[in-house]
């Protein structure tokens, strides 16, 4: 009841406060940085969330293409690591081309849609990830995925973004379930095919789509794979290779660009749009193992609302009960954690 009756105030709250959200720009609160100076704790960076997530993205960014490491600074033993890593876990509930020239971790994403489309039912992949993200929620998409990686940092330098209302957020939301259902639908039709032997004119008819249809528009694919395999130019007098490249690629490079540049303004905005691999991840990060809750004794959300204005996903927070987030879109990023002026955050386990 306590909670209902909260749940009701804070919508109030909400929406007076979000009634203004589509056009108001919202800047980053600065309570946070008082208080980390006031603290004065020497090893504050070190021990920063944030600063650890940026550092394990960046990792993580090398690791899943870790055969770079060898062969462009012959980092051999670093390699052998990530090998090492590969060999525990393929695949990870992230976006990354296993068919990229450096890349030793998959997403598992992509690796069911090749196997769906070679006619194979994806049981290990699938499998492992349902169990990881019931056990950690959609924890790799806030700290492993390169393109989620891509976006942070494209919005990093700005403290002036764009909230959509819920109900925008919401409408916008959906594309990427849409998404996932046209992309599943021709994934399927090709695996059935080849299994029945009639594949091939499908595929003739389906082209660039015929092995894994979101591979075109997927920009760690358009990044991994189809970019550093066209003929690049070594110096001016080749630059004309740059034409040889074709329409369909400087389209891709486009939308890439369109990722990041986008995500200034308003962050993740491929991943809480149109990524329809973080849609299906988060069908089973909903009642995960770990997510995020608040400490009524703490939090005060009739005066604050610091949590939502800093997340990257836009989920309203004060809208869920205090004992837990139960959003699909939560990426267990805790950016609200390290923002909330009570410490009213909590990371909870179920
Ligand atoms: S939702 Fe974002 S972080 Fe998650 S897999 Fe898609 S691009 Fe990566
Ligand atoms: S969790 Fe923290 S930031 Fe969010 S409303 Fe409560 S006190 Fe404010
Ligand atoms: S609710 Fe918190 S942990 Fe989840 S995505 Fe938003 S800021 Fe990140």
């Amino acid at each position: 009841m306590a909670e209902d009756s909260d749940k009701s105030d804070t919508e109030e709250l909400d929406e007076q406060s979000t009634s203004s959200d589509e056009t108001k720009l919202e800047k980053e609160p600065k309570e946070k940085k008082a208080k980390g100076k006031k603290r004065g704790n020497p090893l504050g960076l070190i021990f920063n969330i944030r600063m650890l997530r940026r550092i394990v993205q960046i990792v993580f960014f090398l690791g899943i293409n870790a055969y770079i490491l060898t062969a462009w600074w012959g980092q051999e033993a670093i390699t052998q690591f990530w090998t090492g890593f590969r060999d525990i876990l393929p695949t990870l509930p992230i976006i990354s081309p296993l068919e990229a020239e450096y890349a030793v971790i998959g997403g598992s994403f992509d690796v069911m849609q090749r196997e769906f489309t070679s006619g194979l039912f994806p049981f290990f992949t699938l499998g492992a990830m349902v169990i990881i993200v019931t056990i950690l929620g959609r924890s790799a998409c806030g700290w492993v995925c390169p393109i989620g990686t891509i976006q942070d940092f494209a919005t990093l330098p700005n403290r002036e973004k764009i909230r959509p209302s819920p109900g925008t957020e919401k409408e916008l939301g959906r594309m990427k379930a849409y998404i996932f259902f046209i992309v599943m639908f021709f994934t399927v039709w090709i695996g059935v095919s080849v299994v029945l032997g009639t594949a091939d004119a499908l595929k003739d008819a389906l082209g660039i789509f015929a092995d894994a249809v979101f591979d075109q528009f997927n920009p760690a694919y358009i990044l991994f794979v189809i970019v550093p395999s066209q003929n690049w130019p070594t110096g001016f007098d080749n630059m004309w290779l740059l034409g040889t490249w074709g329409a369909v690629v400087w389209l891709q490079i486009i939308f890439v660009a369109l990722v990041v540049i986008v995500s200034y303004w308003f962050p993740r905005w491929f991943c809480r749009w149109l990524c329809p691999a973080g849609w299906l991840y988060g069908v089973f990060s909903r009642d995960a193992l770990v997510g995020i809750g608040r400490n009524p004794a703490r939090c005060t959300p009739d005066v604050c609302n610091t949590c939502e204005v800093v997340c990257p996903m836009n989920i309203r927070i004060r809208r869920y009960p205090y004992q837990r987030v139960h959003s699909p879109e939560c990426i267990m990023c805790l950016e609200c954690k390290s923002h909330c002026p009570n410490k009213a955050i909590e990371i909870k386990f179920l």
